[in-house]
């Protein structure tokens, strides 16, 4: 007699938020070095690339004719505007990988974490903070890639964001890149506690 397939657990969806300059993109590539099976989500964005960024590794650079459509056919899972420039995270790779079993992570603002949260009850929902203001101030000044004009705008919607905080399932505070990596690990490979153990 045949017996019944293994039942799969839900994979969940974990949203990484957290304001800008606090160093999530050092932490997720310190997530991919502990974790090489962690999938990532890559982000469309009417941003300009950075230099050393490459479309389709670190952004789907696209232009705004580009992102109508997507939001207009309804390819992204959320989208948010930040500081001039459209964001959103598409959907079709976030369904498949979740699909598959395996967890998925998003690398995302405030106002799409809401968005993902109103969709799917599930998703973790992961904040990360800085140790102190101060020290979130320096890191956006020490980065460099932006001038002084879009620091103050990305500083006044880092104050907003360290607001929130209160609405994520988790804070990590990033006082040390590895440590604040391990906890995420952890956190990406929890069983969902929607899923009960038989
Ligand atoms: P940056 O321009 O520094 O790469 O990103 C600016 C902000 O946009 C960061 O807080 C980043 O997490 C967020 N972001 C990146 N991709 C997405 C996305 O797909 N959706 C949303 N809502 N925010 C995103």
């Amino acid at each position: 007699m045949a017996s019944a397939p293994p039942q799969r657990p839900p994979a969940r969806l974990t949203v990484l938020s957290g304001p800008s300059g606090v160093g999530k993109g050092t932490v997720v590539a310190e997530v991919r070095r502990r974790y090489p099976a962690v999938w990532v989500s890559v982000s469309a964005t009417t941003r300009a690339p950075r230099p050393g960024e490459i479309d389709g590794v670190h952004y789907h650079f696209v232009d705004d004719a580009e992102f109508d459509r997507l939001i207009a056919e309804d390819g992204l899972l959320e989208w948010a505007e930040y500081a001039g420039n459209r964001y959103g995270t598409p959907v079709a790779p976030v369904r498949e990988r979740l699909a598959t079993g395996a967890p998925a992570l998003l690398e995302i603002e405030l106002q799409g974490a809401r968005q993902v949260r109103a969709r799917d009850a599930d998703a973790q929902l992961v904040f990360l903070a800085p140790p102190s203001w101060s020290e979130l101030v320096s890191r956006l000044a020490g980065r460099g890639s932006e001038p002084p004009a879009v620091q103050e705008r990305r500083l006044a919607i880092a104050q907003a964001e360290l607001d929130s905080s209160g609405e994520f399932d988790v804070v990590v505070v990033n006082d040390d890149v590895a440590r604040a990596a391990d906890e995420l690990v952890g956190l990406l490979t929890a069983p969902s506690p929607g899923h009960v153990r038989s």
